[in-house]
């Protein structure tokens, strides 16, 4: 008897992770999957490794490759909405090869199978809001992702919104209201996009690094993070925070606040069913993770009644969140 599997593959820089999705609607691995990339050696190499991964986890998990009807592929951008990579490139994609690369029908070839793309903000998002509404839905959700960037995605009436260029959903370039936030009066942040304010400006490894704790140490040059390098320093503040380091809770106060002031905005926009929220800041003890959603609720401007009780959800298994979105993403080919 065949199964029709569909298999959800993302590609980072560095690491691919696989997993497998049944007709029951089931993940068959559990937890992250990974083989090398070797992305900086350029498509030919990294498609290799790709098909070769794929082989692997296929075995982990007791799958035929025969079965697998449909790939889903997930990648940072910028990448066109058909999974062309940007011509002027990408910082996960240094190879000069992958300039202008059509990602997603290269691997359709090499793997021999219908292949589906969307960028790994937006796969992540689609995981996130499945995993509440379930597949069959006409539910709206704005998902936030706290990485070294900010990802994320919107998903109106069931679908992803990829845009006309496949810059649906890049929320971290939006802009807020930041001079409305407690605590960082004076700092202008701005973000490697060329903004100044956007959502990923101040809510990011790279604004901790870049903004949040240069200014906040300039308030306290004793605190023992002035001693170390700032990239280094930047990533011991959650911890800190976690146990309770005034300063570094600051931080985090401040970023969740700011993530208050944009959720407000999309539940102007959109009036969705659900927020949710993912990556670094989340990925923590129970203690902290209620404390910083209910930050975010506190950084909100007033609700109308209507909306004042709009769930905010934390993304479950976020490592293997844009592994399973493009996997869900890959199940319209199968239809
Ligand atoms: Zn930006």
């Amino acid at each position: 008897m065949t199964a029709r599997i569909v298999a959800g593959i993302d590609l980072g820089g560095t690491a691919v992770n696989y997993t497998f999705l049944d007709e029951r609607g089931q993940f068959l691995i559990d937890g992250l999957c990974e083989h090398p990339a070797r992305s900086t050696e350029g498509p030919d190499v990294c498609l290799g490794q790709i098909a070769d991964g794929m082989a692997m986890a296929a075995e982990r998990a007791g799958v035929r490759l025969a079965d697998v009807v449909a790939v889903g592929l997930d990648t940072p951008g910028p990448a066109s909405a058909t999974g062309v990579l940007s011509r002027r490139g990408s910082t996960n994609f240094v190879h000069p090869q992958w300039a202008g690369y059509d990602m997603r029908t290269g691997l359709e070839r090499k793997l021999g199978r219908p292949v589906t793309y969307l960028n790994d903000g937006n796969a992540a998002a689609l995981w996130g809001h499945v995993s509440i509404f379930g597949s069959e839905n006409r539910a709206t959700s704005i998902s936030a992702i706290i990485g070294t960037g900010l990802g994320g995605g919107v998903i109106t009436d069931g679908k992803v919104v990829v845009g006309r260029n496949g810059f649906g959903g890049e929320l971290g370039h939006v802009l807020i209201p930041f001079t409305s936030i407690r605590g960082i009066e004076g700092l202008v942040p701005s973000c490697n996009c060329g903004r100044t304010g956007d959502l990923e400006s101040l809510c990011s490894l790279t604004a901790i690094r870049q903004s949040l704790l240069p200014h906040f140490l300039r308030k306290q040059p004793d605190h023992p993070l002035a001693k170390q390098e700032i990239a280094a320093a930047a990533k011991l503040v959650r911890g800190l925070a976690e146990q309770g380091d005034p300063l570094c809770r600051e931080i985090f106060r401040v970023q969740a606040h700011a993530l208050g002031l944009f959720f407000d905005e999309m539940i102007n926009v959109f009036d969705p069913d659900a927020l949710i929220v993912g990556g670094g800041a989340v990925e923590t003890g129970p203690e902290f993770r209620r404390w910083f959603l209910d930050e975010i609720r506190i950084g909100m401007p007033t609700q109308r009644d209507e909306q004042a009780g709009i769930p905010l959800h934390v993304m479950p298994n976020g490592d293997t969140a844009g592994a399973r979105g493009a996997a869900l993403d890959a199940v319209r080919v199968v239809r």
